[in-house]
């Protein structure tokens, strides 16, 4: 810890170079390209065309550069450097589609599921929605030609996001999850579809 702070101060942080720049360009527009059309395809126009704009802020995309690595998140590299990443603590407060987003807190157990302090909100349906595009998407890039509709449910299986979603949000991003691994895409975008359009997944 004491050797990363006096690296800091040192000034030693990776350069930033056009390089790493075009690259990073690159990697967080072919994301957004992937998660736009899977929101468009279900009706998403807005929320597809928005998605993670503000990668393209300063604030993020000088350090996504800086940390740029090419087969994982720079976020995870400026983690390693300074201790925590700026830049996803800019990135989540702005974005809907992330879980983090939503996490309030309660002063009273009657309102946060029997617990006082950190709560996770529900989230609207419509940002669920993008939340599974976005995971579809991730997974994706990770797996390339070896990927699956099975791959999103178990990366999410396997993880420990559960815990963090409001109950209905949990619910509902398992139900998606499954869905696309058990019936595939068409289905599950029609389901979404018809969904959305009677304004059922709220
Ligand atoms: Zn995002």
């Amino acid at each position: 810890m004491i050797n990363k702070v006096s690296r800091s101060q040192a000034g030693s942080h990776p350069p930033l170079t056009m390089q790493k720049a075009a690259a990073h360009f690159a990697t967080i527009t072919h994301h957004k390209m992937l998660v736009c059309e899977g929101c468009w395809k279900v009706g998403l126009l807005r929320q597809g065309l928005l998605h993670d704009l503000s990668k393209y802020s300063p604030t993020e995309f000088l350090v996504g550069a800086r940390y740029y690595q090419g087969d994982r998140s720079p976020n995870n590299a400026e983690r390693e450097d300074i201790g925590y990443s700026t830049a996803w603590l800019h990135h989540k407060g702005r974005n809907r589609h992330h879980y983090e987003y939503w996490i309030d807190y309660s002063t009273r157990a009657s309102e946060g599921n029997g617990r006082v302090g950190i709560m996770p909100a529900k989230m609207p349906g419509r940002f669920v929605v993008e939340m599974f595009m976005d995971r579809i998407a991730a997974c994706k890039v990770y797996r390339g030609a070896d990927y699956t509709d099975a791959d999103p449910w178990n990366y999410y299986s396997q993880g420990d996001t559960a815990q963090f979603l409001h109950p209905e949000t949990a619910r509902l991003i398992e139900h998606l999850l499954k869905m696309l691994r058990d019936r595939g895409e068409e289905e599950t975008f029609a389901y979404i579809r018809r969904h959305l359009h009677k304004r059922k997944l709220q």
